[in-house]
């Protein structure tokens, strides 16, 4: 009988009833060489008991199918198949307070390790990350394009409807109590504060150099499109800006 060599590794992982591409071994290995590559995983990961101190102080492991215990095992372990499994679904659920960082006898920082993970799935386009920040695209639109998060004009009845009747509260005119606060950077309500043109282009080189852009580009491109017109706008805004200052 013929000895010829055969693995017990799984080459692909899928679902064998879907019409899903199949993620092959070579795939698998390229994101968890991505995860492991960043400066971060060598601090966040030094070892695991397995004690389980992590999961019985997380928040998240309380009202989800998610428990940091396993995410550290999965890395810990080198577990390709399981680690792709989690970026599925399971690192979405963590709240980032990182109480299992100042818990784990070890040192370890299983919600550091998560944004690692979460870092990885952007990068590589998963539909586990597009469909979990698609909701957020105004936000990021805001926050890429100002540097501010949130702004006045944001908060009304129709994005805001789980409030119920506290919404009533800010149904106001905010544009008069907004021009009631002394600070004249407080005066607008499509920012928190306003942001002057210096500040908005350094703040776009930032996100260049960092790889920001590029993470977003990978999942929302018409996002992306929309936020380079904006910076386009802007960064001729402040040369024109520039050449006034220059004039005078
Ligand atoms: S990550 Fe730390 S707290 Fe969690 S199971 Fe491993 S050793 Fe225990
Ligand atoms: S950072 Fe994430 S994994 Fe850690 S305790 Fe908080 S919710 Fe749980």
């Amino acid at each position: 009988m013929s000895q010829a060599a055969t693995s017990r590794v799984q080459e692909y992982i899928g679902d064998p009833v879907s019409d899903e591409a199949p993620v092959s071994r070579d795939k698998l290995e390229e994101i968890f060489q991505d995860i492991q590559a960043d400066l971060r995983y060598d601090h966040e990961l030094n070892g695991c008991l397995n004690c389980g101190i992590c999961t019985a102080t997380c928040p998240a492991a309380h009202y989800y199918d998610f428990s940091p215990r396993e995410i550290v095992q999965l890395l810990w372990t080198e577990n390709l198949d399981g680690i792709y499994d989690a970026m599925q679904e399971k690192i979405w659920s963590c709240a980032q307070c990182y109480t299992c960082a100042a818990r784990c006898p070890f040192g370890n920082s299983p919600g550091g390790l998560v944004m690692l993970m979460r870092e990885t799935a952007i990068k590589h386009g998963m539909e586990s990350a597009k469909s979990v920040l698609r909701p957020f695209s105004r936000v990021m639109l805001k926050l890429i394009s100002t540097g501010n998060q949130l702004a006045p004009d944001m908060i009304n009845p129709d994005h805001f409807a789980d409030w119920g009747p506290n919404i009533s509260k800010v149904e106001a005119p905010l544009e008069t109590l907004r021009k009631a606060i002394p600070m004249p950077t407080l005066h607008t309500t499509k920012t928190a504060w306003e942001v002057n043109l210096k500040t908005s282009v350094e703040l776009y080189t930032i996100w260049e150099e960092t790889g920001v852009l590029d993470s977003l580009e990978t999942i929302d491109e018409n996002l992306f499109d929309v936020i380079c017109d904006i910076m386009d706008e802007k960064r001729d805004d402040y040369e024109d800006w520039l050449d006034e200052q220059d004039e005078d």
